[in-house]
């Protein structure tokens, strides 16, 4: 049969269709970027760990360690648990993780979950607290309302201790087993424990007792730092290339000729810091601390954020009441320093044996003297005193390890005697520190102990 008229169809486009690169981790969105509540790169490592279903040491020891630099350890969790802070900060950890993360994410705005941004702004020495802190109310509140759960970047920050949302100080020991957690674990979960896997979130009682330990102008101040600080977080992705530390010592200049004529040391009067040091941050030899920044600006009750973009006109000592709060923290931190009584507390600790469990920080705790100015004066015994905690350190380490070595054992045994057979899941659940199968020698230990029972 012939057709007499020949229909048209629709042409195919032939040529590949583009497909955008794979990433080869998820591409995770990060939490609030350009608001106070940002999350921490510890938190999105803990959260995009969690979406694969893995540890977030495993997360950091298979995908990102072969990434990162080896000085430090790379990203072998075990080696760098004292030091996970510095992962939010603004050094060179904080940038190879960032970049390592980039690369396995394709994502290019990680950076904002640190405070990489701020590296020429504050010196990073007490810019972050060493262990993680938070909020149990926020926990609580987003659970409630079905929000993701999350580390924001704030309750990293040393000088931030009060929750400007609820009011009340950050939690550091867990309420469930009285221990604090590193800022990025093994185990790290947004709201839990990282040491026994309990939830943070609020408890009743906690709310109450916090609040009653906080004096009225304590709390103010509290709020209002953290605030301010949030307020110079959530600016940061934005401003950051304006922002610079020559406007710190410009505007400080400024405040001294408007406040006191030009009279460094009666600015510095009023403001009750040394006059050297305030000297020193308007020449700009040196760059005042984030929480020195802060209390100035808390003195004249502009922000920080103000501060740093100069719109800091209309200057008055109108918060001077506050200037009583500063005082307080400067002398307390700037008492006399007892040279003699200290040498010699150091140089008896060294000769007694039974003090090697001590560390510095211990030390200085003991002292009441700041660890850095012992370091300063004494350097010598310092290293001294450090290293002999450090070899103890080891030591009882080993010593805890043979222990799990012997328990492993035992359990082994048990279990066999049992007629079950004793995995490593098994008998990690009888063990008291389950954690120490991540230990070579414990594996070992039940190999060993498989083999003796012919298994
Ligand atoms: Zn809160
Ligand atoms: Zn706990």
């Amino acid at each position: 049969m012939l057709v007499s008229v020949l229909e048209t169809y629709e042409s195919w486009d032939l040529r590949k269709v583009a497909i955008p690169s794979r990433s080869r981790l998820y591409q995770l969105d990060p939490i609030g970027i350009g608001t106070p509540l940002v999350e921490s790169l510890t938190g999105y490592i803990s959260r995009l760990a969690e979406a694969h279903y893995v540890n977030p040491g495993v997360l950091m020891e298979k995908e990102l360690a072969t990434l990162v630099k080896k000085e430090y350890g790379g990203a072998n969790l075990h080696r760098i648990y004292n030091y996970t802070t510095a992962l939010n900060g603004s050094g060179v950890m904080a940038t190879d993780l960032v970049q390592a993360l980039e690369k396995l994410t394709l994502r290019d705005d990680l950076c904002f979950l640190t405070l990489l941004t701020w590296d020429k702004l504050f010196p990073s020495r007490n810019l972050l607290r060493s262990v993680r802190a938070w909020c149990p109310s926020c926990y609580q509140e987003w659970y409630e309302k079905e929000q993701l759960i999350y580390e924001p970047l704030l309750w990293s920050l040393d000088v931030v201790k009060i929750c400007p949302y609820h009011h009340h100080k950050l939690i550091f020991e867990c309420p469930h087993c009285h221990q604090k957690n590193t800022t990025l674990a093994w185990r790290s979960r947004s709201g839990y424990c990282s040491k026994c896997g309990e939830w943070l979130g609020l408890i009743p009682g906690i709310e109450s007792a916090n609040k009653n330990t906080l004096k009225k102008n304590e709390l103010e101040q509290g709020i209002w730092v953290a605030k301010a600080v949030g307020e110079l977080i959530a600016a940061t992705p934005y401003l950051h290339e304006a922002l610079s530390s020559t406007t710190i010592a410009l505007t400080l200049s400024k405040w001294v000729e408007q406040i006191a004529k030009g009279n460094i040391a009666e600015f510095a009067r009023q403001i009750n810091i040394p006059r050297n040091t305030v000297w020193l941050w308007c020449k700009g030899k040196n760059l005042p601390s984030l929480e020195a920044l802060t209390n100035v600006c808390y003195c004249f009750g502009v922000t920080i954020l103000s501060f740093l973009t100069e719109e800091t006109n209309n200057l008055s000592l109108s918060r001077k009441l506050v200037t009583t709060e500063v005082k307080t923290t400067f002398r307390a931190k700037s008492k006399a320093f007892d040279a003699e009584r200290v040498k010699s507390y150091l140089e008896a600790l060294l000769t007694n044996e039974q003090s090697s469990a001590l560390s510095m920080e211990q030390v200085a705790k003991e002292l009441k003297v700041d660890r850095r100015t012992i370091y300063k004066h004494f350097p010598h015994l310092c290293r001294a005193i450090s290293a002999r905690y450090a070899s103890y350190q080891k030591d009882y380490h080993q010593k805890i390890i043979e222990e799990c070595c012997q328990e492993v054992r035992l359990v082994a045994f048990e279990l066999h005697k049992q007629g079950k057979y004793p995995t490593e899941s098994a008998v990690s659940a009888l063990v008291s520190k389950p954690g120490y199968f991540r230990h070579k020698k414990v594996r070992l230990a039940l190999k060993e102990a498989n083999r003796e029972l012919e298994l």
